[in-house]
């Protein structure tokens, strides 16, 4: 039978705590390996980005996990969203962006020897965990999704106990909250 190699796609340390630990603590049935993607050139500013990005690895590394970075190129991002400024969150564009990066983790997989793809793109309470299952659903190809739904009290838990950087806006300049 074939090995379940997992990419978990993380937009930032608090959100993807949780999944991690429960990842790395063997706690999801079926998954033989696993590795976390950061691919989000969709957070603006840089520095923010780079805020994100030394959170996650900082707790890829405490809890010895693989980790891959994806290319950061927000033109070419705020390019796959044009004509959407001006959605609200939840809305089409962020379709586009969730499936602008579940691409990236096909390609990724296919190029890597992964079959399988899950994110944590839902978390957030200001997310609709449909619209990224749909989204998810739409752009993994022949790669199989998984829909997992992670433990919220073990995110929160974390959390609680963890000094991260917290964002207070998902991530591109439209979710700014003013
Ligand atoms: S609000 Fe978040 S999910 Fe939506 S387009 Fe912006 S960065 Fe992407």
């Amino acid at each position: 039978m074939n090995k379940t190699k997992l990419i978990l796609m993380s937009c930032c340390a608090p959100c993807s705590c949780g999944a991690i630990k429960q990842l790395a603590n063997g706690e999801i049935d079926g998954i033989d390996d696993f590795i976390v993607m950061f691919f989000n050139p969709n957070i603006f500013p840089e520095s923010e980005y780079q805020k994100r990005l030394h959170e996650q690895i900082k707790y890829c590394e405490k809890l010895g996990v693989k980790y891959v970075i994806g290319d950061y190129n927000h033109d070419d991002w705020r390019e796959h969203v044009r004509g959407l400024e001006t959605e609200p969150e939840r809305g089409a564009r962020c379709s586009k962006c969730f499936a602008y990066r579940f691409c990236y983790a096909h390609a990724y997989a296919k190029k890597h020897g992964y079959n399988a793809i899950a994110s944590v793109f839902g978390v957030s309470r200001h997310k609709d965990q449909h619209q990224v299952d749909n989204s998810a659903q739409q752009s993994c190809g022949e790669i199989e999704y998984l829909p997992i739904k992670w433990n919220e009290q073990l995110r929160q838990e974390i959390n609680r106990e963890s000094e991260f950087y917290r964002q207070n806006y998902c991530g591109c300049e439209f979710s700014i909250r003013k």
